[in-house]
């Protein structure tokens, strides 16, 4: 259990069932397939705008517009990108063999995709193994079971150096270059750009308030995107791109953006220079 820097407001996990019931409210953890159910008997039994908070992060995951109609048109690609055979067919494992690229046997698998714009669209979508418990799945996933980033990422890349297929270096620099750099680029950028906020009754500044305290109600004002945030995975993706020798171009990007990080948050008020700082 995590207690967050708000007065009583908690993060836990409850074991086993993993599901609580606080005040008369009624939740339960859910991941993956089970969240869709979930999402949709909130938004037709449980849900209230009353629960939602007026404060930070208020509306931002609410399901506050239901669709009736689905345009598949309309809808993110990435969902029609799965497969909907029955089984694979015995070309597909012998290519595997030969280490056949991906896309010279796209046509062995039938995706979602292929169905849109034509008669059967968005039917006969078949599945490899049944299975007779929505919730077989793992309780908790490995992202919530392994610790900080730098486990996860040892995680990853073990298992990218075990798969003959897969180039560990390869994964190492996509990694870098769409995780952890559009991240701390992000947020460098939230952090320069923040607003500032009262810890007590949430009122926002544009600036701080030169008194530090809040003009509403006197209480502490601080700010709204935090430093860690900001530089939390620098050193990961450093250690990353060393451990995996990318290329030297990723490497110094990272060194670039952490020396912008330092320019921004390493405290300069009281150094104190030697003589030979001049000489
Ligand atoms: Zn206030």
């Amino acid at each position: 259990m995590v207690q967050s820097d708000i007065e009583f407001t908690y993060c836990l996990t409850v074991e086993e069932t993993n599901t609580l019931v606080a005040n008369d409210v009624y939740s339960g953890q859910c991941d993956g397939d089970e969240d869709c159910v979930m999402l949709l008997m909130d938004g037709l039994l449980n849900f209230s705008k009353e629960f939602l908070p007026d404060q930070r992060g208020g509306r931002m995951d609410a399901p506050l517009v239901m669709s009736s109609r689905i345009d598949p048109s309309e809808i993110d690609d990435e969902a029609h990108n799965v497969d909907i055979v029955r089984e694979y067919p015995k070309e597909l494992y012998e290519a595997s063999r030969e280490m056949a690229d991906p896309e010279a046997v796209e046509e062995l698998i039938q995706i979602g995709e292929d169905t849109l714009g034509t008669d059967d669209e968005y039917h006969g979508f078949d599945h490899t193994h049944d299975t007779t418990d929505i919730a077989m799945g793992p309780d908790l996933s490995a992202y919530k079971t392994l610790g900080d980033m730098m486990e996860k990422m040892d995680a990853q890349l073990e298992l990218a150096r075990k798969l003959r297929a897969v180039d560990e270096t390869d994964v190492a620099e996509r990694v870098i270059e769409y995780h952890f750099l559009p991240d701390i680029i992000g947020n460098l950028r939230a952090f320069s750009r923040q607003e500032t906020r009262c810890l007590d009754c949430g009122e926002k500044y544009r600036r701080m308030p030169l008194t530090g305290e809040c003009r509403e109600c006197g209480g502490r004002v601080n700010l709204t995107v935090h430093e860690g945030s900001v530089s939390k995975y620098v050193d990961t993706a450093i250690e990353v791109a060393e451990r995996f020798d990318c290329r030297p171009y990723t490497k110094q990007r990272l060194k670039v953006l952490d020396q912008s990080l330092e320019s921004i948050f390493e405290d300069d008020t009281n150094k104190q220079s030697g003589i030979a700082d001049f000489m």
